[in-house]
């Protein structure tokens, strides 16, 4: 008889994976902890019942939250990874030799553990690799608490439930904000568009009274299902406007063992939004420039001055 792993994420829909063998099963501090072989996508990790990546399609998620915010930077050293309990982003960001540090802050030491045992052609050696800075405790702690700078935050969160709820909090960003260095790019995990609209609107929201420049790009997971899955992006500079050249020459400067989906061309393509997805992300505030002193001195004019000038440029209409 054959078994199925249903996941009930969304109401009155439901994905379905054949179960070939259940390879972990437990509860941990924080949540239900499993790990099946599948009958299509390999080895998955669920919580609570979720599906947070398999073997069959985690290189699109983890290529995208990784490789485009580091070409788009290009000179990024520091990276914070904020959840990420696989390992998968972890171990695509230290396939570039440019990086020298990279601190993982995972609430679950237990995911870990699962990952480092059943999960290795997720996550690889990324965990005994000398330039990882593994730390479990909570991510919004840590962000507040820290005094290390980064160029680059990558927020692998799961949907907002349990103890994530809090990494999709305004206190959270703000504090992001106050560990990224200059030019640092934030990029996180924002749902699926089709199913999870609000949760994109509200984060880019939040992001616009934080950054100056903020937006979504897209992949399709197959098992984050319903179509695109966004990710945000946040930052002091607008990272859709870097010279397509450069993005190349930083690609190839790189060296990347090969990658499955991620290249120069999909880097761009993916900030090309349908108009469902355009139509959730708030246009940003005006910002009111500031004004220059001698602006300010101009506009200070007296109000009769005003008047006397009113006038006259009636009267030359009315000819
Ligand atoms: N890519 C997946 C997705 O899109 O759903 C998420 C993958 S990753 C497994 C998510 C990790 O975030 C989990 O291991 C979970 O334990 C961790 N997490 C949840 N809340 C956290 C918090 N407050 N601080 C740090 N990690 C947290």
């Amino acid at each position: 008889m054959t078994t199925w792993f249903n996941e009930t994420l969304y109401k009155g829909f439901r994905q379905s994976h054949e179960v070939k063998k259940v390879l972990f099963e437990g509860r941990s501090k924080y949540q239900k902890v499993g790990v099946f072989e599948s009958g299509r996508f390999g080895r998955i990790l669920a919580l609570d019942g979720v599906v947070q990546c398999t073997e069959g399609d985690e290189f699109v998620y983890h290529e995208m939250l990784t490789h485009l915010p580091i070409l788009a930077h290009g000179k990024v050293e520091s990276v914070l990874i904020i959840g990420g309990g696989d390992g998968g982003i972890l171990e695509e960001v230290l396939k570039h030799k440019s990086i020298k540090r990279a601190t993982m802050v995972e609430i679950d030491g237990e995911v870990i553990e699962v990952a480092k045992k059943y999960l290795p052609k997720i996550c690889g050696k990324a965990f005994s690799d000398k330039r990882t800075n593994l730390i479990v405790g909570d991510g919004a702690a840590y962000v507040a608490e820290t005094k290390n700078r980064y160029d680059l935050v990558i927020v692998d969160r799961p949907d907002p439930v349990g103890p994530a709820t809090v990494l999709f909090s305004e206190g959270f960003y703000r504090n992001c904000h106050r560990v990224m260095k200059p030019g640092a790019i934030l990029v996180a995990q924002n749902g699926v568009p089709h199913m999870q609209g609000p949760e994109l609107t509200e984060a880019i929201k939040l992001f616009q009274k934080i950054w100056a420049e903020s937006g979504s790009y897209l992949a399709v997971v197959p098992t984050y299902v319903c179509g695109f899955m966004s990710m945000t992006w946040a930052s002091d500079r607008d990272i859709t406007d870097v010279d397509p050249r450069k993005v190349f020459a930083r690609f190839d400067a790189a060296k990347l063992p090969a990658l499955r989906y991620y290249n120069p061309e999909i880097h761009f393509a993916a900030f090309a939004l349908p108009n469902f997805v355009a139509g959730l992300i708030p246009a940003p505030k005006k910002t009111v420039a500031k004004k220059s002193p001698a602006q300010k001195k101009a506009t200070k004019a007296p109000a009769k001055l005003k008047k006397k000038a009113a006038p006259k440029r009636k009267a030359a209409k009315k000819r």
